[in-house]
């Protein structure tokens, strides 16, 4: 193919993913983007100006190579822009659908300046899927020597998927333990299946197994087996904390025991690892249909949480946010698809009493008007209440999706030590605990982030932890 001037790149615009019809889709749970075709990815791969010194690298947080993943598909060698993106990120098809590219690598694409970047993630996702097959039919990473030396991961999450694959690849025996039925994280029990299709997280459990990563489920360390028994009993040399933020987190207002008012993380586990959206499916889950539902959050939870109850029939559903549009952390193709699919966003709002009738049943929820102040620590601009702004709005369900905090099962641990908000304190160099041999990362360390900082995590950990390895006789 003949290469375009650099002129000729700038005039193609960004290509769109095609997805389903808003209308169709609410009433599945299939996934919404339809991926790109051949077609249409060597035409967005070629807006690619490949930049030598890479914004876009240097702002992914494990630093894949995109302009030279980017060049291959242009080359029509999608098995050559997967094994480059491979080198950093075990994960691609899972980051290409879920990665907040526009914060990331995308924010940084010198197209993006004057007009619209290149679609790094559309282009990572169509990379990976296309060579799903070719991919299961060889050997998925080259293997070293066996080291002879054991390590248990704890958690099945992003950050310990990362770093099972890296340390198998060094030639640990690894052995993933997870409290679930399922392994991912959550991949598997958070982000729906209209987002990130449960076969695609599988495929790459495979892939891990396939390279010798054993995987053990309904295992819960610090309760079913302790650390303890894991470094004594099981002869494990080092361990990895990768136990996530999976606390839900309430909002302590009077009301809230009501029924028919869910955690996000309990509604989303229900339909997504126990199959609740199956019409044949035994799970309980309360009857959405006709329903008028509120969701309290700004993130990818609740747009997640607000998308899933309008896919369980619901009538009606709000995304009740205390700050603005421009402050929601969630994804923005998330955002988008929510506003298409016929989500209602009530921006400035807090709540601040559930009532509900004789029986217990949640009706109605205090809604208080906000407006913003000055900026927080974290730079976001503060909601304050405005006096005699309150007013009341009937729901018949309510999904509170305002954050996690960190698992809680490992407290007890000896060794271990906690931060005021329960995540574990590491050396943030080594990621090693305060207790030698044992290393954690992802949200257990930062409490809830992102899938690829998870990853780069579990990446940067398992570097120390063969480090500490080879520092054993
Ligand atoms: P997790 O993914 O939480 O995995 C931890 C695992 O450890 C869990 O499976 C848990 O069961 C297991 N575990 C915990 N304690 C124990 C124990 N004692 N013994 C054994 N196993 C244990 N990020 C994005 O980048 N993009 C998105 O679109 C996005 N959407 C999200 C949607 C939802 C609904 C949620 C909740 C989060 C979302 N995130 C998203 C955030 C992202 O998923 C997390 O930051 C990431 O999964 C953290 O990875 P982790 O490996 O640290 O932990």
């Amino acid at each position: 193919m003949t290469k375009l001037s650099l002129k000729e790149r700038m005039l193609i615009g960004r290509h769109p993913m095609g997805a389903q019809a808003p209308d169709d889709r609410i009433q599945n749970f299939a996934e919404v983007n339809l991926g790109y075709s051949a077609q249409i990815a060597v035409e967005e791969a070629q807006r690619c100006l490949e930049c030598k010194d890479a914004p876009c690298s240097q702002s992914c947080p494990v630093n894949v190579k995109i302009p030279q993943f980017i060049t291959r598909i242009v080359a029509g060698d999608n098995l050559g822009a997967v094994d480059t993106i491979l080198e950093d990120n075990l994960l691609p098809a899972i980051c290409g659908r879920v990665c907040p590219q526009e914060n990331l690598c995308e924010s940084q694409c010198v197209l993006g300046k004057k007009g619209k970047p290149v679609a790094i993630g559309n282009l990572e996702r169509y990379a990976a899927d296309t060579t799903l097959d070719l991919r299961s039919k060889r050997e998925e990473l080259v293997k070293a020597e066996p080291s002879g030396k054991k390590v248990a991961l704890i958690g099945s999450g992003p950050a310990s998927l990362a770093c099972a694959g890296d340390l198998a690849r060094m030639g640990h025996d690894v052995t993933v333990y997870e409290a679930l039925h399922a392994f991912g994280g959550v991949l598997i029990y958070g982000i729906p299946e209209f987002r990130l299709p449960k076969s695609i997280v599988s495929y790459e459990i495979n892939s891990l197994k396939r390279v010798g990563v054993k995987f053990e489920k309904n295992i819960i360390i610090g309760k079913t087996l302790t650390i303890n028994e894991l470094m004594k009993e099981q002869g494990v040399d080092a361990i990895f904390i990768g136990a996530g933020a999976g606390l839900p987190n309430f909002l302590g207002i009077p009301g809230e025991e009501l029924i028919g008012i869910y955690s996000a993380n309990e509604l989303l586990t229900r339909v997504n690892l126990m199959k609740a959206y199956q019409a044949e499916s035994v799970t309980p889950v309360l009857d959405f249909h006709g329903k008028t539902i509120a969701v309290f959050g700004g993130g990818n939870t609740a747009m997640d949480s607000a998308r899933t109850a309008l896919r369980l029939g619901a009538a009606k559903v709000y995304i009740i946010y205390r700050r603005t549009a421009d402050e929601m952390p969630a994804r923005r193709e998330e955002v988008i698809h929510a506003e298409e699919e016929g989500i209602e966003f009530v921006f400035l709002a807090a709540p601040l009493e559930f009532s509900g009738d004789e029986k217990g049943w949640l009706k109605s929820v205090r809604l208080q008007c906000m407006e913003l102040g000055e900026p927080d620590a974290g730079g976001r601009r503060r909601p304050v209440p405005i006096e005699g702004s309150e007013y009341s709005l009937d729901i018949d369900m309510a999904v509170i999706a305002i954050g996690n905090g960190a698992n809680p099962l490992l407290r007890d641990s000896p060794g271990l030590k906690f931060t005021k908000r329960y995540t574990l304190e590491v050396n943030p160099e080594t990621l090693e605990t305060t207790s030698k041999g044992i290393f954690a990362g992802g949200d257990i360390v930062t409490g809830g982030a992102t899938v690829i900082s998870a990853m780069g995590a579990g990446r940067k950990a398992a570097q120390s932890i063969d480090h500490y390895l080879n520092s054993l006789q």
